[in-house]
């Protein structure tokens, strides 16, 4: 099993990234898309954040009231923390299991997890047999993040300083897509960039 762990800050770019991967046939897991599917209707971990949350976050229909959650942990890093302590170990596991499952059936020649927090934690550096970060500068983040939701220039920014820098992240990572320009460059870039990665891949196996 090849991985490449994909990274970046907020706006960066990332769900426009793999997409495009998806576009090239490689298996795509993306720890956000876990994290909405383990707190959807059903799941058992429901039962966990009613325990430790209340019932007032969730809707009459029992489904979780994931904005007035959000908002209650925006501001408060150790009700934020509690969540996470919940959260993370779950969809750790699940991507873990989902990439497993991938390889078995679908025999890829590698492929593509995505983890917004990368850097900032050890959780998936055993995973990871590269890191690529989506890469553009912060005021280009702010703008991108904002045309996408909701937020404002500081929440942008509060949600910014709560992850690594870009210096850091440009460091720490294996490879660096510069995602300042249009979406067409990323996809030439990426193209590129998988090219490189399937004869390494080759030559590997
Ligand atoms: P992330 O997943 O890193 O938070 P997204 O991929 O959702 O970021 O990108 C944020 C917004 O910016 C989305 O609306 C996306 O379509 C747009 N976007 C991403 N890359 C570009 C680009 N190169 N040019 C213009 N818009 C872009």
């Amino acid at each position: 099993m090849y991985v490449v762990a994909l990274t970046g800050g907020i706006g960066s770019g990332k769900s426009e990234a793999s997409k495009h991967f998806a576009r090239l046939g490689v298996p795509v897991v993306d720890t956000d898309v876990i994290a909405h599917e383990i707190t959807a209707a059903g799941s058992p971990l429901l039962n966990d954040i009613q325990q430790i949350f209340g019932a007032c976050f969730f809707n009459v229909d029992g489904t979780l009231n994931r904005s007035k959650l959000r908002q209650h942990i925006f501001n408060d890093a150790n009700e934020k923390g509690k969540l996470e302590q919940l959260l993370h170990p779950a969809i750790y596991e699940q991507a873990l299991q989902t990439l497993k499952n991938n390889e078995e059936k679908l025999r890829p020649q590698y492929q593509l997890l995505v983890v917004p927090l990368l850097f900032e934690s050890t959780r998936y550096q055993g995973i990871a047999n590269s890191t690529l970060v989506i890469d553009c500068d912060e005021s280009l983040q702010i703008k991108r993040a904002m045309s996408r939701s909701q937020l404002t220039a500081d929440e942008v920014k509060k949600l910014m300083q709560a992850q690594t820098s870009r210096e850091n992240r440009r460091n720490l990572a294996d490879a660096v897509i510069d995602n300042s320009g249009s979406v067409h460059d990323l996809i030439e870039k990426i193209n590129e960039f998988h090219k490189k990665l399937i004869k390494t891949c080759i030559v590997s196996k």
